[in-house]
């Protein structure tokens, strides 16, 4: 059932036995996953079922580190961000999870890939996608290129490929509102513009152990409530989460007890943009290019073993066709780039050469001094702002263009094509708006904020989901990793009766 949080009795005690706080992918996931006729799911969503800006100005705060728009990069509605993004699904690459000796603090996840597979099975059908992830079957290269004329480009010992699938993309909000609202609320309650102020802490004499025993909860018409339950799961996304512990820490009265000072630290993002060109003789396959029709996509990305070999960070290349253009169209005729190709050929037999924009993708390193950190000034419901210090090391930037010339290299040697960097000063650099790492998991609570099963380590009934949680990035989005991650966790919950 869908509530309206305005509407709630002032210092009411709403009871629940799970509350899940966020209604974005991964509290959406969640609250679906764990309803059952023998426990009442409360989600508090601080949005309201549409945008407006009011509640959206509560995301309002100061990047001081490499510019970052915070009111921009998450939307506090209904559904969350999924409102806004673009779909693109993969699941991270087995090297992502492992320890990398050559990247400071990558630790690795206490998870591996294989571990997830099944849960990113189940997230493909969450975030509506054609099928399970092609990049986990073992005969992926057959699944995709099942159909299509031409294929993907060879595996060699230096790159190989990856799949990108795209979902519709779900808007998380609109797309399970009917089955949200239709639950009913002996199992499941929404409460629409409930925004959550602080978690209150009390610790056992006996144990040491401290527990959330209530949340307190605020709306933008000024009524005030609180909401008690044995099993409390944060799923506010990666800004807000560290944002919520942080401000609860302060408060003077139950205060949380944060396990260690990584909370906030750590924080990424995809770094993505164009790098390049690539020029070839023949067609570049529409697996590569053709992503609106095909919904699938893949990509270009140094292999394991010269990501390992090089020292590098995770990277993906994406290709995007472009047409030729009349001389003067500010972009170079590809016809006359066919002296770049190995042979030279580039022949009009083939009507090429063709050429497509290299687009990237990389991961940031990590670093403790990225971070989230409280500003001084406070929102309209009391609570202190989000002062985001992102930094991107030098690293980041050497690593992007070592992977991009070892592709290069190796697809020159080939004969597939060539590729050029563009001028550094004509490189377009975006940001993914992925907000990870900055409650990293790690099973010792000297090395992260939550344990294998996202718990915050010292509190015995509080669980983060989402990409706060990711120790490292990769290079792929983080969405289907962040879902698989929800149903993981509701399955945790359910089979030790946790919930
Ligand atoms: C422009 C754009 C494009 C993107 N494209 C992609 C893409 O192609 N692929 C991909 O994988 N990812 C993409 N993303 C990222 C994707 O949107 C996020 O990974 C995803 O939405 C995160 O889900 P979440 O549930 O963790 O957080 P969110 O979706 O942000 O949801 C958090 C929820 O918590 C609520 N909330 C926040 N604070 C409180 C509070 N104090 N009390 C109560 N409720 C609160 C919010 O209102 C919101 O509903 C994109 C993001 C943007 C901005």
């Amino acid at each position: 059932m869908l509530e309206d949080a305005r509407r709630l009795a002032d210092g009411t005690t709403v009871m629940a036995d799970v509350v899940v706080i966020g209604a974005g992918a991964a509290g959406i996931t969640l609250a679906r996953a764990l309803r059952d006729d023998e426990r009442t799911v409360v989600v508090l969503e601080g949005g309201l079922g549409d945008y407006d800006d009011r509640h959206q100005d509560l995301y309002d705060g100061t990047s001081v580190g490499h510019d970052y728009d915070l009111r921009f990069s998450r939307l506090r509605q209904l559904g969350g961000s999924t409102n806004h993004w673009t779909g693109y699904c993969r699941p991270l690459d087995a090297l992502d999870f492992e320890a990398r000796p050559w990247v400071p603090d990558a630790h690795g996840w206490p998870v591996d890939r294989d571990e997830l597979r099944p849960w990113y099975a189940e997230a493909a059908e969450v975030c509506e996608l054609l099928g399970p992830p092609p990049d986990l079957e073992p005969d992926w290269r057959d699944v995709v290129e099942g159909g299509h004329e031409a294929g993907l480009v060879e595996e060699s010992d230096v790159v190989t490929s990856s799949v990108h699938q795209l979902s519709p993309p779900t808007r998380f909000g609109e797309r399970y509102l009917e089955d949200l609202a239709g639950t009913p609320a002996e199992q499941l309650r929404v409460l629409l513009g409930a925004n959550v102020t602080a978690l209150r802490c009390t610790t056992s004499s006996t144990t040491g152990g401290a527990t959330v025993d209530r949340v307190d909860v605020a709306t933008l018409d000024g009524n005030r409530f609180v909401v008690a339950a044995p099993v409390v799961i944060l799923a506010t996304g990666g800004i807000e989460v560290p944002r919520l512990l942080l401000s609860s820490a302060e408060e003077p009265v139950d205060p949380l007890p944060l396990p260690n000072d990584l909370v906030g630290r750590y924080f990424s993002d995809h770094l993505e943009g164009v790098i390049g060109e690539l020029v070839t003789a023949t067609p570049i396959s529409a697996l590569y290019t053709a992503v609106l029709l095909t919904r699938l996509q893949a990509l270009l990305r140094p292999s394991d073993a010269a990501t390992r070999d090089a020292e590098l960070l995770a990277t993906a290349f994406a290709l995007r066709t472009v047409e030729p253009q009349p001389p003067g169209a500010g972009r170079p005729d590809p016809r006359e780039l066919g002296v770049l190709l190995t042979d030279g050929s580039g022949g009009p037999e083939h009507g090429g050469p063709y050429l497509a924009e290299v687009h990237f993708s990389v991961e940031t390193e990590p670093d403790p001094d990225s971070r989230v950190t409280l500003a001084d000034d406070r929102d309209e419901l009391g609570m202190r702002r989000t002062r985001l210090d992102w930094r991107i090391t030098q690293r980041t930037f050497d690593s992007l263009h070592r992977s991009f010339e070892l592709v290069a290299d190796d697809l020159a040697a080939r004969g597939v094509g060539r590729l050029r960097r563009l001028r550094p000063e004509a490189e377009e650099l975006r940001i993914g708006w992925h907000h990870m790492g900055t409650t990293r998991m790690h099973p010792d609570p000297e090395l992260g904020v939550v344990d294998a099963d996202a718990k915050v380590h010292g509190i015995d009934n509080l669980w983060v989901a989402g990409s706060s949680v990711f120790p490292s990035a990769g290079s792929a989005n983080p969405t289907l990793t962040l879902v698989a991650l929800a149903l993981r966790l509701a399955r945790h919950l359910d089979e030790r009766g946790v919930a």
